[in-house]
């Protein structure tokens, strides 16, 4: 994706069985960055494809299949992840919490806590860029499993992520969308839009080609994991009168049994 205003180039790369990577190329400059590692092999042909070579290696959490690649990736880049995860990530050059602003590929780069799926799981958004790289945490029309967090926190961080710019491009790490599809159908049936999308979405996997990024807009009216609080879902859930992190709650957990 490339857009006549901006010199950044955005990369998806198919990694492992369902994994994604993503590569933030900036055309002036010629710094590449890679947001997480989850193989080396289709990263480093990317890499090579493109004549690219790679100045940040940013890191989302520390489960292995988003940082396996790194060692063999790494090189001179300045690999970036969160403080609260250093130690049990590979060795960082740069420990980064919430608030933090980093320049990547000239880009401003925000850091948000979305810890949940894991404790210490962050996110990093380019505003000027409209690109935000979710990892395990926002993903198409789902979010990640809790193995660490409780409800109320990922409830809080996807929270944080619906904030952003509606035109934001989420950029998350796996290729689940099928399958969240037919949950979002299952709890939501009468949501046009999500029908519209889930028509969407099997012409894109027909065609063998990622359904990652999505928009963020899109998200917010077909993402069953951000809606916890709309009334309409709410009504139809018979959950009117239930706090919405708990409605949040029952959500993500029959997710777990669908
Ligand atoms: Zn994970
Ligand atoms: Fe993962």
């Amino acid at each position: 994706m490339t857009n006549a205003s901006s010199p950044i180039e955005l990369v998806t790369v198919p990694c492992l069985r369902d994994n994604y990577a993503f590569l933030v190329h900036n055309h002036a400059t010629g710094d590449t960055a890679l947001i997480d590692a989850p193989e080396a092999t289709p990263i480093a042909a990317t890499l090579a494809q493109r004549g690219w070579k790679l100045t940040d290696i940013l890191l989302t959490h520390h489960h292995d299949d988003h940082v396996d690649g790194l060692a063999t990736l790494r090189g001179g880049a300045r690999v970036i992840g969160a403080s609260a995860d250093a130690h049990r990530l590979p060795p960082l050059d740069l420990a980064v919490a919430e608030g933090d602003l980093l320049h990547i590929c000239g880009q401003t780069t925000h850091v948000i806590d979305v810890s949940g799926h894991t404790v210490g799981h962050i996110a990093f958004h380019m505003p000027d860029a409209a690109l935000a790289f979710t990892g395990d945490s926002l993903m198409a029309l789902g979010c990640g499993r809790l193995f660490e967090g409780s409800p109320a926190q990922m409830w809080k961080s996807l929270l944080k992520l619906r904030a952003l710019p509606g035109e934001t491009q989420i950029c998350s790490g796996h290729e689940y969308t099928e399958s969240n599809a037919r949950f979002a159908t299952s709890l939501d049936p009468a949501n046009a839009a999500l029908k519209l999308r889930v028509r969407a979405i099997e012409q894109t996997r027909a065609a063998g080609k990622p359904t990652v990024p999505s928009g963020l807009e899109e998200e917010r009216q077909t993402n069953p994991f951000l809606r916890a609080d709309d009334a309409t879902l709410k009504a139809h859930l018979g959950l009117q009168q239930v706090p919405d992190e708990e409605v949040f709650a029952q959500i993500r957990a029959s997710k777990d049994k669908f």
